[in-house]
């Protein structure tokens, strides 16, 4: 059920207006039918399960079901597969490393390898034709469209090339990516197995709230920091990227909301300046409190000097300490002793 990966790869280079290969000759990318389906089946699907909780078909076990499993899938993504894996910002013992690739690949966003893959690429080459998730390509590519078409040529190689050996080397994450097809069915057929099993809940309304619409809010959790997150906002750190902080965005995916910091630092285990709940920031303030009991270590964090002067530098003039910057030699008016001395004597000298 999950988006097919695999069938990104090793395709026929075809005609494109839009962009050029390096040999020079266009490309244009294929469409690929499956995922286009299964892209369709979960849109849909979500409404049949929206239906079913809003018109409180699901037992009270049901609802809490439902709720905690989207949670932490959503966090395993957060946490796991971004935060840890992709970007190394943190390291974990073998106990809360299981735990989270048990939710991840019940969330089901392809193995771990393929989208720590990707999610290095789109780091490394934001803004680009190589870039898995090229904004350039519209909203709804960087949405979902890149799902459901051929990676560019260029992309592909970036992707081969792409230092993967951390991932390589580590024997339960190839396990979850040789045998990923099986562990994400077996998972989610018992994501819905439960609440029939101890709670005699109906097999269809399970399927369609527990598996399908918790899936799709798990999938576009993650859609929205790749689209929104990459259009809407502002960019307090780094004018120059695309990538946005984006209230909205934070809520919704705990905390990955601040994705122009998290472009300009992507090794911050906080994924943003700030960590704590009153940021929202529920995935940094998971690892603090895993760290608390000896789970998480080796938290790399960025020191406020090192963000101020890139504020300075890079920043749009949206951050509250280039507001502080800026505001050192604002003006109240006439007499203000923070007036140039040049300009204070163009004043006085001025006649009616
Ligand atoms: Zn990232
Ligand atoms: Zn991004």
């Amino acid at each position: 059920m999950a988006p097919d990966s695999k069938t990104h790869h090793n395709d026929a280079l075809l005609n494109d207006e839009n962009s050029e290969q390096s040999d020079g000759k266009k490309f244009k990318a294929r469409v690929q039918w499956p995922n286009v389906g299964v892209n369709a089946f979960i849109h849909a699907g979500f409404f049949v399960g929206l239906y079913y909780l809003l018109t409180l078909r699901p037992l009270g076990l049901t609802y809490l079901w439902f709720f905690a499993i989207t949670v932490l899938c959503n966090l395993s993504v957060t946490i796991g597969v971004h935060r840890l894996w992709s970007h190394r910002s943190f390291k974990c013992n073998r106990t809360l490393k299981l735990i989270l690739m048990f939710f991840y690949t019940m969330a089901g966003q392809t193995s771990i390898f393929h989208w720590v893959q990707i999610h290095r690429v789109h780091h490394k080459f934001s803004e680009t034709i190589k870039d898995p998730l090229d904004f350039n390509r519209g909203f709804f590519f960087a949405h979902v469209g890149w799902y459901c078409l051929s990676y560019h040529p260029e992309c592909e190689k970036e992707m081969k090339r792409i230092d993967m050996d951390d991932i390589k080397s580590d024997k339960d994450i190839m396990f979850q990516y040789k045998y990923y097809d099986v562990l994400f069915t077996i998972l989610n057929i018992v994501s819905v197995l439960i609440p029939w099993y101890f709670w005699n809940e109906s097999l269809v309304v399970a399927f369609w709230t527990c598996f399908v619409s918790r899936f799709a809010i798990n999938f576009t959790q993650l859609n929205f920091t790749n689209s929104a997150n990459h259009f809407f906002g502002t960019r307090p750190y780094d004018k120059a990227q695309s990538a946005t902080d984006n209230i909205a965005c934070t809520l919704f995916s705990f905390g990955e909301g601040y994705h122009n910091y998290h472009h300009v630092f992507p090794y911050d285990y906080h994924g943003a300046e700030f960590g704590d709940l009153g940021h929202y920031n529920l995935s940094a303030f998971l690892i603090d409190f895993f760290a608390t009991i000896g789970w998480a270590h080796d938290r790399k964090k960025v020191s406020e000097d090192m963000i101020k002067r890139r504020v300075l530098r890079t920043g749009d003039g949206t951050h509250f300490l280039a507001h502080e910057e800026a505001h050192k030699t604002s003006i109240y008016g006439y007499g203000d002793k923070d007036i140039e001395p040049e300009d204070q004597a163009e004043l006085e000298n001025m006649t009616d």
